[in-house]
């Protein structure tokens, strides 16, 4: 059996360059840049919860992070730090177990992609639990917040939605999908990309800015309520993948578009005067921005489809504590 000791020295101490002091004592010290504020956030996952007891490490190592990274994303920050709290189930600290070696692979890929450093932690015994503190770095006052949207801005999506909720629909056994359809949705669910170019590239473009992890509706309508706005939304004009595609307008279809969750795509409203510069930069980052709807005054938020008809669903997104 490795010792709490072990396993952090094995698996989780690297150098960290990019900190005054990384791992290793009783706390970690950064120096924030001239000029910049902290953005910090943090993400619990909870095996049974968010992921399958039996969920492939690699990618639960890099989905732990990558929700974390796509809060930066979301307030224009650069992610510059991490800690990483493990409650672990006896059997992952066994010798000769290949858990921790695959999950602390899957976060530090992620990790150095975007040169965040590992600066701290905690090590435990208990159902798998991961959690990941990330802190960033944005400009004195111009992070993107939830409640920058006005009466008029466009409202934007990044990539397509409703993936990683159909992946998951398919493994429950509630939609089917056709071997190369379920190739083409799983990495959705399983190795999400969140969009951090993007979001550090919004600011100065865009009035506020979310990132969807508990599908478009919900989390856009935290723009809304943040911002005291309403917003109308076009359906047709939503990005989405050919298998989703394929699958609508099966209400489930429609269902894991709209209010999914697990997408981390970027929702975010900007003035119209901003339209050619976000086409733009959708073509240098090579990634789809679509204007799916507008921002208007008052409260509320509708979806209308093809033929201009409000569409109506069951439900508008995750909640933990909804019966
Ligand atoms: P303390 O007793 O002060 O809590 P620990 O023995 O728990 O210290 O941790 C020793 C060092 O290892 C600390 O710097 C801590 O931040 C780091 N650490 C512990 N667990 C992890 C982990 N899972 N990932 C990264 N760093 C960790
Ligand atoms: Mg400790």
């Amino acid at each position: 059996m490795l010792s709490e000791f072990d396993i952090i020295q094995r698996y989780f101490y690297r150098a960290a360059p990019g900190a005054v002091l990384g791992i290793g004592d009783d706390a970690a010290l950064i120096q924030p840049s001239a000029g910049m504020e902290l953005a910090i956030s943090t993400d619990v996952l909870v095996s049974g919860q968010h992921f399958f007891a039996d969920a492939d490490p690699r990618g639960l190592g890099h989905k732990s992070l990558a929700v974390n990274l796509s809060d930066m994303a979301a307030m224009g920050a650069r992610p510059r730090w991490a800690t990483l709290s493990l409650a672990l189930p006896t059997n992952m600290a066994r010798e000769n177990d290949k858990w921790l070696e695959a999950f602390s692979d899957g976060f530090f890929n992620l990790a150095d992609a975007y040169q965040v450093d590992l600066i701290g932690g905690d090590t435990t015994k208990g159902p798998l639990t991961i959690c990941v503190t990330i802190i960033g770095e944005v400009a004195r006052g111009k992070a993107l917040r939830r409640s920058g949207a006005r009466s008029g801005d466009d409202i934007w999506i990044s990539g397509h939605l409703g993936d990683a909720a159909l992946a998951l629909a398919h493994q429950q056994g509630h939609i089917a999908l056709e071997p190369r359809e379920i190739d083409a949705c799983l990495p959705a669910l399983n190795m999400p990309t969140p969009r951090v170019g993007l979001g550090q590239r919004l600011i100065g473009l865009a009035r506020s800015a979310i990132d969807i992890s508990d599908g478009l509706l919900a989390d856009l309508g935290h723009i809304l309520k943040c911002s005291k706005a309403s917003a109308i939304i076009s359906l047709p004009d939503i990005n989405c993948s050919a298998p989703l595609r394929r699958c609508l307008p099966h209400p489930l279809a429609l269902k894991c578009l709209l209010a999914g969750g697990d997408d981390y795509e970027l929702c975010f409203s900007a003035a119209r005067s901003k339209r050619a510069k976000i086409e733009t930069l959708s073509r240098e980052l090579g990634l789809p921005l679509t204007r799916v709807g507008k921002i208007g005054m008052g409260e509320g938020l509708v979806v209308l489809d093809a033929a201009g008809d409000a569409v109506t669903l069951e439900t508008t997104g995750y909640d933990h504590f909804r019966a």
